[in-house]
């Protein structure tokens, strides 16, 4: 089975395509990052508009790569939400097009199951499993017992964790996207500053970083009001130290009580060094629970992903019509 896949909810135009839903022939993503930096976040109209430029040429290099055509696909997948809306309509308008010229079957694929089915390219998935998700939108703790169903159990309450660290990044004077500038900082630093652990109530499985973020600006406030310089290396690593134990702990927990065989990681933060690190070490020590994370170029925004969720789909015979819409709220339960 081929699946042709198409991601174009944010700031990336990516193409792939996908053979057997584990196999990645072709692999093609174009970063609009550049032209944001100077917004320090991504401006929608902007990326709209560069998907539209760029997708005709990310879909040719992706046919040239793996040395195939249109002809040669079962279907074609692509991110029908959630995301921006007029990022979302070019991708799902783009899939409709070709599905309807080469006359194949169309397969709208929710962004986050995506993010989740990375994992799928690196090694099969065993159920039921736990999915921590974090990323520039999302941090949410995903139940699967089986391919296709998505059951959210915790989510964060405020701030998603990528946007978290892009806010504290900021405070830093660093630039978008700020989390890979953390994570590096956070490398070379040490914890020393006293920052807070947001549990919420006893229990709970969701998440919130805005009060983190706000004490990481009164930190850098206080000093300067006191004239004193802070150390951008010991800030960063302890803002990312409260991030990386609140998931961790919170991730432990959840895939104890849910008594899972593996825990996925999933999303653009899936990326960072220490959360990585983290979560090696916690379940390297629980030996009934495999952990799987993501290499880094498929953690971050890219279609071989939204094609490896489209080929569950469409071996579970969903299928979309050519009246598809972009759906920038997609709820994963329900999609
Ligand atoms: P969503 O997937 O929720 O719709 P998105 O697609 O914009 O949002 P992703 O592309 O999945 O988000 O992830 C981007 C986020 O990941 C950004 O917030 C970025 O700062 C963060 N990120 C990337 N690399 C790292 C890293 N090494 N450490 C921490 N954060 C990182
Ligand atoms: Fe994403
Ligand atoms: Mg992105």
């Amino acid at each position: 089975i081929f699946i042709f896949g198409i991601e174009t909810s944010c700031d990336e135009t990516a193409a792939a395509i996908i053979k057997n839903g584990t196999d990645i022939i072709a692999n093609v993503v174009s970063s609009q990052i550049e032209s944001h930096k100077r917004f320090g976040g991504v401006v929608p109209e902007i990326a709209s508009r560069h998907h539209v430029e760029q997708i005709i040429a990310v879909f040719e290099e992706t046919l040239e790569q793996a040395g195939l055509t249109f002809q040669d696909m079962d279907a074609i997948a692509v991110t029908k939400g959630p995301g921006l809306v007029g990022a979302l309509l070019v991708g799902v308008n783009a899939a409709k097009a070709i599905a309807f010229a080469h006359d194949l079957p169309l397969i709208g694929v929710h962004h986050i199951a995506g993010h989740i089915y990375a994992n799928r390219l690196v090694q099969e998935m065993s159920f039921p499993l736990m999915s921590l998700v974090v990323s520039g939108g999302h941090t949410e703790l995903v139940y699967m017992k089986e391919h296709g169903s998505f059951e959210v159990i915790g989510e964060t309450r405020d701030d998603a964790a990528g946007e978290a660290y892009d806010k504290v990044a900021r405070t830093l004077s660093l630039p978008y996207p700020g989390g890979p500038h953390i994570d590096r900082l956070a490398a070379a630093g040490q914890d020393t500053y006293s920052l807070p652990r947001i549990r919420l109530e006893e229990g709970s499985y969701d998440f919130s970083f805005s009060g983190l973020k706000s004490a990481v600006i009164n930190t850098v406030h206080n000093a300067e009001q006191r004239g004193e310089k802070i150390i951008p290396e010991n800030l960063a690593a302890s803002f990312q130290a409260s991030v990386v134990d609140v998931l961790t702990e919170k991730t432990v927990r959840a895939a104890k009580e849910y008594g899972v065989k593996q825990v996925l990681l999933a999303g653009g933060v899936a990326a960072n060094k220490g959360l990585r690190a983290s979560l090696e070490n916690a379940f390297g020590k629980i030996e009934s629970i495999d952990i799987m994370i993501p290499p880094i170029s498929l953690c971050t925004d890219n279609a071989a992903m939204i094609a490896a969720a489209g080929t569950i789909l469409y071996e579970q015979g969903k299928r979309d019509g050519l009246d598809m819409n972009g759906h920038p709220g997609l709820d994963i339960e329900e999609f």
